[in-house]
């Protein structure tokens, strides 16, 4: 809520640019479908985002540079002067997306458009972009970005071929202008890079190590978010939690949790992915203490089996990991706890599955990511024996959601009842109908004849739950 005039008007300003980002958003669509005669608007750009909230957040920070340059940002890329993919190769499918994508720009070169690729498939693929897609003229990793103002005005001069492919950095890719998308839930990265090793992951790979961002440098941001009229902040890592401040200051991942929670305006801190080697006992303590750190913690245990969580190099056993888990339950809020599991890992027997499968019912998520295992270049699971068939990848995948759909249903049937504080963060096209998020990332949609809603924290008493979502009123 707004705490003084002043803020009221900064935050009626920023519902008004909700409004229109919401309405950008629902028309931008997908960008598939061959091009044919292109006429370049100069001086504009495109991006379109492939993958996990990093890359997201990574695009709005691009944007930001691209704006800071003079650039205007458009909704679809048949006439943007410069054209960008930010893509993802966590599995293959996510790859592949994106070289069917580069195959719709073959006339680039002939109608002046420039074409890049950026983020992880960049990384991964390197020079070898220019050889399957020789129209493209930018090719640059996320742990290069930092050099993006260079490799433009080397495009800008006519560069035909710019690179940015190292990951020997201990650099942050921070900006001056960030252009956020989502006008409710600002994200902002603490930490980029991973140090572990997990051995089915191109993120090590493809992101460079581990490097944190200063205390004052990310207590900086999160104050300008809240003057810009952010009440919700998401802290993002690959591994959140190994945060560690690298100025003087020394400040703990959950000291650094509780001063973002006092920064005066800010309702709502969410952070993601915690790995739970580093996931200590003064997190669960910070929740409790302070109502502005959300119940909500996303936790990847990937496989229920202590034997396949060492061949995955995850760096603890099922026990350490129920041992968490059992923190957390433990806790004197309800914290909501999600997770990531994949299915399929080389080896990985029915006995082990059906591990995982116990253990679904021993944490009992509120919600999870399943994924059948994909093999990724460079990776040790790749040489790894005994590769799992595709089709036997695929039932042990059904069987797991369809468990875990009971789970949740059974989570949010149980909610009933509850008056829950939502943030709204969505209308539907048919009027009256609404939707937002719980402190523990819970959807809850709802009707109202009420107009102006979006943005706003509302009291909705839950009437029924599904496995998905929950439905509510608002309680006047
Ligand atoms: N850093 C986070 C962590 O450790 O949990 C998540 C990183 S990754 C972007 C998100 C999820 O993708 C992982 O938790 C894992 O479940 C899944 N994933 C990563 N590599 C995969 C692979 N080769 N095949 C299938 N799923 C994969
Ligand atoms: Fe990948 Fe493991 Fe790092 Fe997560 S912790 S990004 S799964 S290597």
């Amino acid at each position: 809520m707004p705490r003084n005039r002043q803020d009221a008007g900064a935050a009626s300003e920023w519902r008004r640019e909700a409004a229109r980002a919401g309405e950008w958003r629902e028309e931008r669509g997908a960008a598939d479908g061959a091009q044919t005669r292109v006429t370049v608007a100069p001086g504009t750009f495109y991006v379109e985002t492939f993958g996990c909230q990093m890359n997201v957040h990574d695009s709005e920070k691009v944007a930001g540079v691209l704006l800071g340059r003079g650039y205007q940002q458009v909704e679809r890329p048949e006439t943007a002067r410069l054209v960008f993919y930010n893509t993802c190769s966590i599995r293959e499918k996510a790859a592949q997306k994106v070289f069917s994508r580069l195959g719709g720009h073959r006339e680039a070169l002939n109608s002046g458009q420039i074409i890049g690729v950026l983020g992880c498939v960049a990384q991964q693929e390197g020079e070898e972009i220019f050889e399957r897609a020789p129209w493209v003229s930018l090719v640059c990793g996320s742990a290069s970005y930092r050099k993006l103002p260079e490799l433009l005005a080397e495009l800008e001069r006519g560069g035909r071929r710019v690179t940015g492919l190292d990951t020997d950095t201990d650099e942050t890719f921070e900006t001056e202008m960030t252009r956020r998308d989502n006008p409710f839930r600002a994200y902002l990265t603490i930490i980029e890079g991973c140090d572990k090793a997990c051995a089915y992951c191109v993120v090590p790979f493809t992101r460079g190590p581990e490097r944190s961002r200063t205390s004052a440098s990310i207590l900086e941001e999160v104050r300008r978010l809240a003057d810009a009229g952010y009440t919700e902040v998401q802290l993002l890592g690959q591994t959140v939690n190994s945060y560690r401040d690298p100025s003087s200051r020394r400040m703990s991942f959950a000291e650094l949790l509780v001063a973002v929670s006092e920064v005066r305006g800010i309702r709502r801190v969410r952070f993601t992915t915690s790995h739970p080697r580093d996931f200590g006992r003064d997190i669960v303590e910070a929740i409790e203490a302070v109502p502005a750190l959300c119940e909500h913690v996303h936790l990847p245990v990937q496989s229920g089996s202590t034997r396949v969580l060492r061949a995955m190099q995850r760096t603890y056993t099922r026990e350490e990991y129920l041992e968490k888990i059992a923190m957390l339950r433990g806790a004197r809020r309800a914290i909501s706890v999600t997770s990531d599991v994949i299915v399929g890992f080389p080896g990985e027997t029915e006995a082990e599955f059906e591990e995982t499968l116990s253990l679904l019912d021993e944490a009992q998520y509120d919600g999870m990511f399943s994924f059948t295992y994909s093999p990724r270049p460079n990776t040790p699971a790749l040489s790894m024996g005994d590769q799992i068939p595709e089709a036997e990848k695929g039932r042990r995948l059904a069987v797991l959601m369809e468990k875990q759909r009971g789970i949740q249903t059974a989570r949010n049937e149980r909610l009933v009842g509850k008056t829950l504080e939502v943030l709204v963060d969505g209308a539907s096209r048919r009027k009256g109908q609404w939707a937002g998020r719980t402190s523990g990332n819970r959807v809850v949609n709802f009707t109202s004849e009420r107009e102006r809603l979006l943005g706003e924290y509302m009291q909705v008493r839950i009437t029924r739950g599904g496995p998905n979502s929950l439905v509510g009123e608002l309680v006047s």
